[in-house]
Parts: structure tokens; sequence; C-alpha cells
């Protein structure tokens, strides 16, 4: 196609690059599912590990400032270092995860999603529609402190007040005889953000939203999680739900469990930090496979951040690097590219780039639906006689011809 025939995306969407099997993948989905199609403005940004430790890791930073400033990211799988890596790149240090950088800068929620295909059932029967999971990734159990209590004493919780005045004294437990004793914390300020982040995709998905926790046994904690959460819907969400005809709907995390297995799916979810650890496994695994698996970055201030669940697809890409072929699946990613490009298209008002997009996420759905597909989901597909596993290559070139039928 030449220029003036592609389809224009407006506004600036940031690219951003990452590590192994994911950047390999990644150019192939961009020169062959997107630039022939689009005229896009991309401003890019490589954090493959090599570029992070040349700039001290200030490349992360700056790409999350760049979605800040234009609204919608789309990112690439990228390397976490442990001590490993540091010896495999030659590393000055152990950098911090790139997606714990741009979620703190972005102050953000990550919600994930699974890509259903007909052919690959959830492992719960009455699923037809995705459940959609978001998990508040601050305190909790994840930032406690622990104690190991190794004689009768009494152990205590404290708060004292910066400003001087009385402090605050609980008794947790008069121990007879050793046991252990844990302290965990959160914050409104960061309970707050988590539920804007939650409403703002509930509403930008059209879905209803439920959020459980636990409060009738945890009458501070969990009742200021639910507390919080009640306010900032009345405040700010009710009439746009109302409008939207979706509902937020709060319960108990256990009756939230019981129900969940007993829907058709369609909601967003929105869990406690241990909760959503813990159910996003249990959804992924059930939907079918971690590469069919979306995720994106919400913030409370508007900006969206797409990308796959999975991570660097590491084995593969040894394979890759003696020559031979892989059969790694790119959907999550071709899905991270769809979903930056929908929001962009609804953010500009250029409804073709929408179309695009919804095109190349049916074309994409139905060649796998076709039985042309990637080793993982061979593995986990409904058993029929056309099922074929292929190649990385042949897989998007299938694609490809799917989408031009389309067009
Ligand atoms: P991974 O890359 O998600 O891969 C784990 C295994 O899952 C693979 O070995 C493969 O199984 C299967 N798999 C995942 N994605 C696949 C795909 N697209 N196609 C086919 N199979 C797929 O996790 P990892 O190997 O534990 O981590 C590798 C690197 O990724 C690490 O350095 C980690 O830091 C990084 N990571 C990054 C992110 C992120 O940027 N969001 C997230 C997680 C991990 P088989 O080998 O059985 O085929
Ligand atoms: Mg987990």
């Amino acid at each position: 196609m030449v220029k003036q025939d592609k389809i224009k995306v407006k506004n600036t969407i940031v690219e951003i690059d990452g590590d192994e099997m994911t950047r390999v993948m990644w150019k192939m989905v961009k020169d062959q599912l997107l630039l022939p199609y689009l005229d896009m403005k991309l401003e890019y940004y490589d954090l493959g590990l090599k570029k992070r430790d040349e700039t001290d890791d200030q490349i992360t930073k700056d790409a999350a400032n760049a979605i800040k400033k234009h609204g919608v990211g789309v990112k690439c799988a990228t390397i976490t270092p442990n001590k490993a890596r540091v010896q495999e790149y030659s590393l000055k240090q152990e950098w911090k995860s790139p997606n714990g950088t741009i979620r703190a800068i972005l102050d953000g929620t990550l919600f994930r999603g699974p890509i259903m295909v007909k052919n690959i059932p959830p492992a719960v029967r009455n699923w037809n529609k995705p459940i959609i999971i978001g998990r508040h990734a601050y305190g909790d159990v994840y930032k406690n402190k622990e104690i190991r209590v190794p004689a009768p004493g009494k152990g205590e919780i404290t708060f004292t007040p910066q400003e001087g005045g009385q402090s605050i004294r609980l008794t947790v437990q008069d121990f007879k005889g050793p046991g252990v004793l844990q302290g965990i914390h959160n914050t409104d300020q960061s309970i707050s953000s988590f539920a804007k982040s939650c409403f703002t995709y509930a509403l930008d998905q059209k879905v209803d939203l439920w959020f459980s926790t636990k409060d009738t046994i945890s009458k501070t904690y969990d009742a200021l999680f639910r507390q919080i959460f009640e306010e900032e819907f009345k405040k700010n969400w009710e009439e746009k739900f109302k409008n939207a005809g979706i509902t937020y709907f709060f319960t108990l995390i256990d009756d939230a469990v019981a129900r969940i297995i007993k829907s058709e799916g369609g909601m967003l979810w929105a869990c406690k930090n241990y909760d959503g650890d813990v159910m996003s496994d249990m959804l992924g695994s059930a939907f079918g496979s971690l590469a069919m698996m979306t995720s994106v970055l919400v913030s409370p201030g508007g900006f969206f951040e797409y990308e796959a669940a999975h991570g660097t697809v590491q084995k593969h890409y040894y394979k890759y690097l003696k020559g031979e072929k892989t059969s790694s699946n790119p959907m999550a990613l071709i899905f991270a590219w769809t979903g930056a490009l929908k929001k962009r298209g609804e953010l500009d008002n250029t409804p073709d780039v929408v179309k695009f997009a919804e095109k190349l996420e049916k074309a994409a759905i139905k060649t796998v639906e076709s039985g042309i597909m990637t080793g993982d989901l061979l593995r986990v597909a409904r058993p029929n006689k056309k099922n074929k596993q292929v190649y990385t290559e042949d897989f998007i070139d299938a694609i490809v011809k799917n989408l031009n039928k389309k067009l």
C-alpha cells in the first residue's frame, strides 16, 4: 500500500520495545500486520536490557513519562534482571523491573483479560465471556513485617503520630508460647487510585465492576477498601455507569469466588493484592494459555499502556539464536497493539483506526479457530483433525491472509 492509502493514526503512540523472543515477534508483528496498513506516529523507546544498562535505566523513566504525555503506550515484554542476567548481559547492576518502574510513575493498576477463541474452551464450561481481573498492587502482605515469636510475651501494634500526641496501641495476642506475628498496611491514597483505575477501566470496557474483600471479618482494614470504593463510586461514577448500562457490585471475597464460577463471565473483578495474585493465576490457566492473556496498565490520570501478560519467552529465544524456528505465540502481542490502536482511535475520534484494530483481532482469532495455531495452543485446543502446529512466521502469514480478506 502506498502512504496515502494507509489508515492514518492521528496522534502519537508510545512504542516500548523489549527483549528476547518477544522482541523478535514484535518486529514481525509490526512489519507484517501494522506498518503495511497504518500511517502511524510512533515515539520509540528501546527498553531492551542493553539499552537500559547503557542509560542507567533512564530510558524506562522516559518511556513512562512519554505515556503520561501522549496517553497511550504499547509495550513488549522485558527482562527483569536477576543475578544470572547480570552475568549474561554484563550489567552495571541488577536494574529494577521496568514494569514496576512504569507502574510507579503512572500510579496505575494492571488489568488482565483472556483472548477467547471457540476451539479453546475455558476450564469452566459456562464462561463464555472474558473475565478481566484487576489486582491492587500495593501493600498488604507484600510489604509486611513479620516476627517469629520465640517465647511467651505480648504481641502488639502501635501507631505513633508524627506531630506528637497520643500513640494508638493494640494487643494482637498474649502469647503463652512460641508463635508468629505480622504487621501489614495500606494507604487511602493507594486504595483510592486503585478504585479510580478500576472504575475507569470498567467504563472503558463497558463491563460490570465487581469488588470483593472480607470486611465482615476485617472490620477496619478491609472495610476501608469497601468504603473508599463506595465513596468514589457515588461521587464520580454512578451516573456514568447508569448511562453505560453497567453496575458496580460489592460482595464478600468468598461469595465472589462462588458466583464467578457459576457466572458466564463478562465482568471486571477488582481484587485486593493477595486475592488478585491468586485469582489471576487461576483465571489465566482456566482460560487456556498464558500467551492468550492481555494486560493493560490503567492510571487514574487516564493513561493506558497495553502489553502481553507473558514474559520474553526465553527458552524459545535460545532456540532462535541457534537458528531453529520456533512456534512462539504472538497473539497477546498483537492484541497489545490492537488495544493501543483502539484506545488511540477512540481518543482521536478516528473510527477507521478502531475498525482496523477490530478487523486485525478478528483475523487473528479466525486463524486459530481455523486450526492454524502455535504449539502452546495445540496442547489446549479441542481436538480436531484440522488442527495444525505452525511456526510463528507461518502463523503471522495466515493472519495476514485473513486480514487482507477483511479489508
Ligand atoms: P515467560 O516468558 O512468560 O515464559 C514461560 C513459558 O510459558 C515459556 O517457556 C513457554 O512455555 C510459555 N510461553 C509464554 N509465552 C509464550 C508465547 N507467547 N508463546 C509460546 N509459549 C509461551 O516467562 P519466563 O520464561 O519465566 O520469563 C522470561 C523472562 O521474561 C524473564 O527474564 C522475566 O523477567 C521476563 N518477564 C517479563 C514480563 C513482562 O515484561 N511483562 C512478565 C513476565 C516475565 P514452553 O517453554 O513450555 O514452550
Ligand atoms: Mg500469582
